[in-house]
């Protein structure tokens, strides 16, 4: 048996987050337990042949000064600014990112329906996140864009969502500004990715390796198989962790289903939907359009976003070379199929020409990418986050809280957590 004051599971940009700002309070009788034989989670970056790979595409948006501060302690001169050049390719038109503030880029027929749409909208419908775009936006922008981009992302139509998420998210200019973009380009950048951050090596997974090279207590290739919360107690690979505190940043379903003797709470895990993210890799010789990322929201593309991973820096891959991120519904099946599919709508679309050389390319499943904001969710987060923090069991991160948020979150709430932690000490 071992025993810690604090046992943090999942060694992510979270994990790391919380077991490094307990340190910084002068708390070091912790255990951070990662499962995989290198931290860092879904933030870690992979090099293969010359090239970075991130878990699809991984840009730093840093809002607050405390994220900026820290990010930029950790990466030093490891770190760039990137303007965004990001599009939606629809049908055959090509639309600057966020579509609803580039509507001049639609064809005739297109323009008319947004402009249509936003001279009758509706107000007063009851909450969802498709009644949300209605109000905000018009039907026809709604029918251009938001619905068939998220019905591919999230795997529902927009009306079994909540619009709980959309703040950060989703750009939402004045009915005026929204009138002026039929006919003009807006004044600034819009939207919370107008510019991001990015190391210069090393991909995503450079500010990883530095937060975790200042964690002491990390252990890799420990998987937690099982809690006793009345006991507090996890089986921890082969042994055994006695703990006052918990901290968890598994996905939360996988949480629940670990815990002994807790029906009731591992019945909720059934309550929380997520969709899952297929990710193609592909490295190809040749130079072609540089660009961000491309959304996709045409039903017959099989993806919904194509990034530019060399884009975001020069060292991403040879100079020679470019590589792309290409996002899927996780419901796919990788394979041959699906990869000439792919191919078809890539060289179509002129993303990838004929000229390109294919180098090689590698497939990444995401099972609970994006916490599905359903008519469940917030209510069985909130009980579930309640009976377990009576218990001394604090849940953070992105899927221990089962939201959708930025790396810069996971920073933040690793912090917060700790303070917790520190407050809720027995002196
Ligand atoms: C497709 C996609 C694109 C994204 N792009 C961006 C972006 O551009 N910008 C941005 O700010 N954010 C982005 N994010 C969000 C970002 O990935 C998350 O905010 C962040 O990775 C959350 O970190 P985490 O530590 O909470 O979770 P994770 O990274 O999931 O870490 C959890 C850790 O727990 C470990 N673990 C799991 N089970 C066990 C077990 N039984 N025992 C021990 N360890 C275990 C896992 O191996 C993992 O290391 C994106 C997310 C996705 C899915």
């Amino acid at each position: 048996m071992i025993y810690v004051d604090t046992l943090i599971l999942g060694g992510g940009l979270t994990g790391l987050s919380t077991a490094y700002h307990l340190q910084k309070l002068g708390r070091t009788n912790y255990l951070l337990v990662e499962k995989e034989s290198q931290p860092g989670g879904l933030c870690r970056s992979i090099q293969k042949e010359g090239f970075t790979f991130d878990y699809s595409g991984h840009l730093l948006h840093l809002h607050t000064p405390y994220g900026k501060k820290l990010v930029r302690e950790l990466l030093a001169n490891n770190l760039r600014r990137v303007q965004r050049n990001a599009w939606i390719f629809t049908g055959n038109s090509q639309v600057p990112f966020p579509f609803q503030a580039h509507l001049y880029a639609l064809p005739e027929k297109e323009r008319q329906l947004c402009a249509q749409g936003l001279r009758h909208l509706p107000t007063k419908l009851p909450s969802n996140f498709e009644n949300w775009c209605l109000q905000s936006f018009g039907k026809g922008i709604y029918e251009l864009f938001f619905r068939p981009y998220n019905t591919k992302l999230w795997g529902v139509s927009p009306k079994y969502l909540t619009c709980d998420w959309c703040g950060p998210f989703v750009p939402r200019p004045s009915r005026a500004a929204l009138m002026r973009s039929l006919t003009r380009k807006p004044s600034r950048p819009i939207g919370y990715n107008a510019w991001f951050y990015y190391p210069q090596s090393g991909g995503c997974g450079a500010l990883v390796e530095a937060l975790a090279k200042r964690v002491l207590n990390l252990r890799t290739n420990l998987r937690v198989s099982q809690i006793d919360l009345h006991r507090k107690t996890a089986r921890v690979g082969r042994k055994m962790v006695q703990f006052n505190h918990l901290v968890n940043t598994l996905p939360l379903p996988n949480f629940l289903k670990l815990l002994k003797n807790e029906p009731r709470l591992s019945q909720l895990a059934n309550r929380l939907q997520a969709a899952p993210v297929l990710v193609y890799q592909l490295a190809v010789r040749g130079k072609g359009k540089k660009f961000s990322w491309i959304y996709c929201p045409d039903p017959q593309d099989p993806f919904f976003r194509v990034g530019q991973q060399s884009s975001f820096s020069p060292n991403n891959a040879p100079s020679d070379c470019r590589s792309f991120y290409v996002e899927l519904p996780g419901t796919l099946q990788p394979g041959k199929t699906l990869e000439k599919q792919i191919w078809t709508a890539l060289l179509q679309k002129g993303i990838i020409t004929r000229c390109d050389k294919k180098l090689f390319s590698f497939w990444q499943m995401i099972p609970h990418a994006y916490a599905r904001y359903d008519k469940n969710r917030a209510r069985t987060v909130q009980t579930i986050a309640d009976k377990l923090a009576v218990r001394g069991c604090y849940l953070a991160g992105r899927y221990g809280n089962w939201e959708y948020s930025f790396m810069e979150t996971s920073l933040l709430q690793g912090r917060e957590t700790a303070r917790k932690l520190v407050s809720t000490e027995v002196l």
